[in-house]
C-alpha cells in the first residue's frame, strides 16, 4: 500500500517547560491517519539529551508546585474537565485522525478523560492523613508526599484516555511529569498539554518527549526520573519494568491481554450476542479489554447465529474504524489464515476489506471463528484486532480452566443467568477485572483498573483508589508536645 503524503499538520515538537521546542532527534517517523493510509505529520524520535531537558524542567517546577496546596492543585483539573468537554468536537477529530476510531469511540474516550479528572478533583478528601493519639499524648500521623518527577509512558489505542491515566492523578497529588506518547498517534498529547496550560497548569509541571525505543531506554535510565507508569504490550512492559527497577525506580508496567468471555446456554440471547460482538469489535479490537475469546458452553448455537447475523450487519468505515497500521492489518489477517488452515471454521471473514473512497485504509473486517481449540495460536496470542475465536466447552469449569492456562490476566466475563455461575467464574478466573453480563468489564472510577499475572507488572493499579499509593510516598510522623507525657519505650 503506497502511503498519500500530506501536510495536515507540521512536524511534531516536544514540549518543554511550558512551550513546543526543537530537539536534537536526527531521525523521524511518519503519522499515518489510518483510515486513509495517508501520512498527516511527522514525529521526531528523541534523544537522549531531549529527555535531559525535559527532566531539567520536571526538576525545576518540582518544588512549587509540590508545595502548592492540593486543593489548589486540583482546581487546574476542574478546569480541564470543562476545557475537556468543550473541546470535545476537536479531540474527538484529532483521536479519529491520527487512530482511526470512530466518532462516537472517539468521543466516549475523550468523555472518559473527563471523568478521570473527577477523580483527580476528589482526591484532597480521599488522600485526607490518618492520625490517632497511640499512648497518653503522643500522636502518629500519615501524610503523603509526592514522589517527584515521573514519566508516563503510553500505547497507541487510546491517545487522548491513556495519557489521562496517569496525568490528572500523578499531577494532582504535587508530582512533576514527562509523558512518552506513543510515536503512532503523537497529536492529541500536543493538545491536552495546551489545554492543561490554558487550564492554568504551571509551566514545567507536564512536558512531553516524542520518540521510541530509545527515549524509553533514557527514561528508564535518568537519574532524576523516580517512577515510571507503562501500558502498552506485555514484551515492552517486561523490558521497562525491568529496567526501571534495575535502576531503583519505582515501576508500574500494563501489558497486553487475552481476555475470555464465558457464554453458557441459559444467557440472555440478545443481549449477550450484542455484548459479545460489541466487546471484540469496539475500536476495532484494539482495546486491552476487548474480549478475543469466546468459551462456548454446551448448547449456545442460538446465541452464536445471533452473533453472525451482527457481525455481518456491520459495516467497515461506518461502523467499525481501521486497525492501526498497515502491519497490523497484514499481522491480523495472516492470523484467521494460520487458524483456517488448522481447521477453524471461519463464520464471517474479514480479511481483504475494502472501503470505498478509502482503498488505503487498513481496514479489517470483523471476523468470528469458531471450531478453535485452545493449543492454536489465535487462541493463545494477543491478536489485537476485531476477531473472535470460539471455542466449545463442555461445561464451566472446562472453560474457566482454558482462561487460566493465558499468561495473560487482564479481564474475563461471563454471560449467565446462574448466580452460582456467576460466583464461580468471579471466584476462579485468573483475571484482575471480572464481569458477569458485561462484555468490557472496565471498573469505573473510583475503582481502580489493572489486571493480573502478564497483563500487569509491579504493585498497586494505574487509576482510581489503587494509583494513589503509586503516585505518593507516605510519610509516618509521630509527635509528643505534652511534656508530661510520661516516659515509654518510645520516648
Ligand atoms: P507497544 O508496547 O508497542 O508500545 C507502547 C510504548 O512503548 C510506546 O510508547 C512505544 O514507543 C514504546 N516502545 C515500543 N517498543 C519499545 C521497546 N522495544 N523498548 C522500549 N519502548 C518501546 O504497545 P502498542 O502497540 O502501542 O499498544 C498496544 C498494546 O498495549 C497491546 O498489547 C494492548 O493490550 C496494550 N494495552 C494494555 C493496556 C492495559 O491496561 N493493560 C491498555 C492499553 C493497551
Amino acid at each position: 500500500m503506497s502511503a498519500i503524503e500530506t501536510t495536515r499538520y507540521p512536524d511534531i515538537r516536544n514540549y518543554i517547560g511550558g512551550t513546543f521546542v526543537e530537539h536534537d532527534a536526527d531521525r523521524y517517523l511518519d503519522v499515518f491517519n489510518p483510515a486513509e493510509g495517508s501520512v498527516i505529520s511527522r514525529v521526531p524520535l528523541s534523544a537522549a539529551s531531549d529527555v535531559d531537558r525535559a527532566v531539567a524542567a520536571a526538576k525545576a517546577a518540582f518544588p512549587g508546585w509540590s508545595q502548592t496546596p492540593i486543593k489548589e492543585r486540583v482546581q487546574v483539573f476542574y478546569r480541564f474537565k470543562a476545557l475537556l468537554e468543550q473541546n470535545i468536537d476537536e479531540l474527538a477529530r484529532l483521536v479519529t485522525e491520527e487512530n482511526g476510531k470512530i466518532d462516537s469511540e472517539a468521543r466516549a474516550e475523550v468523555l472518559k478523560s473527563a471523568e478521570l479528572c473527577e477523580f483527580a478533583c476528589s482526591l484532597p478528601q480521599i488522600t485526607a492523613g490518618e492520625v490517632l493519639e497511640v499512648s497518653r499524648g503522643v500522636e502518629c500521623r500519615v501524610e503523603h508526599f509526592p514522589v517527584g518527577v515521573v514519566a508516563s509512558i503510553t500505547p497507541f489505542n487510546f491517545p487522548n484516555m491513556v495519557p489521562n491515566w496517569t496525568i490528572p492523578n500523578a499531577i494532582a497529588l504535587g508530582n512533576c511529569m514527562i509523558l512518552k506518547p506513543s510515536e503512532l498517534v503523537p497529536l492529541s498529547s500536543g493538545r491536552i498539554a495546551e489545554l492543561l496550560r490554558e487550564a492554568g497548569l504551571p509551566d514545567g509541571v507536564l512536558n512531553i518527549v516524542h520518540g521510541g525505543q530509545e527515549t524509553v531506554e533514557a527514561i528508564c535510565d535518568h537519574p532524576g526520573i523516580e517512577g515510571i507508569s507503562f501500558v502498552g504490550s506485555t514484551k515492552v512492559a517486561k523490558i521497562v519494568y525491568r529496567r526501571g527497577t534495575s535502576n531503583f525506580k519505582r515501576v508500574l508496567a500494563l501489558g497486553g491481554a487475552k481476555n475470555h468471555l464465558i457464554v453458557m446456554p441459559d444467557a440472555d440471547p440478545d443481549m449477550t450476542s450484542s455484548n459479545v460482538v460489541a466487546s471484540m469489535s469496539g475500536c476495532a479490537g484494539q482495546r486491552c479489554m476487548a474480549a478475543s475469546v469466546m468459551m462456548a458452553v454446551g448448547k449456545s448455537d442460538h446465541i452464536i447465529d445471533r452473533m453472525v447475523n451482527i457481525v455481518k450487519s456491520m459495516v467497515p468505515g461506518t461502523h467499525i474504524g481501521p486497525v492501526i497500521s498497515a502491519a497490523a492489518k497484514e499481522r491480523i489477517e495472516a492470523y484467521i489464515t494460520e487458524a483456517e488452515k488448522m481447521g477453524a471454521k471461519i463464520l464471517v471473514d474479514g480479511r481483504g476489506y475494502k472501503v470505498k473512497g478509502k482503498e488505503n485504509g487498513y481496514f479489517v473486517g470483523p471476523t468470528l471463528i469458531d471450531n478453535v481449540t485452545p493449543d492454536m495460536r489465535i487462541a493463545q496470542e494477543e491478536v489485537f484486532g476485531p476477531v473472535m475465536v470460539i471455542i466449545r466447552a463442555k461445561d464451566v469449569a472446562e472453560a474457566v480452566s482454558v482462561q487460566q492456562k493465558s499468561p495473560y490476566g487482564n479481564a474475563a466475563s461471563v454471560f449467565t443467568e446462574s448466580g452460582g455461575v456467576a460466583r464461580y467464574v468471579m471466584e476462579n478466573a485468573s483475571a484482575g477485572m471480572v464481569g458477569v453480563n458485561v462484555g468490557v468489564p472496565v471498573p469505573r472510577e473510583p475503582f481502580s483498573f489493572g489486571g493480573w499475572n502478564d497483563s500487569k507488572f509491579g504493585v498497586g493499579d494505574i487509576t482510581g483508589r489503587g494509583s494513589i499509593e503509586f503516585w505518593t510516598k507516605s510519610k509516618k510522623m509521630t509527635t509528643k508536645w505534652n511534656k508530661e507525657a510520661g516516659v515509654n519505650w518510645m520516648s
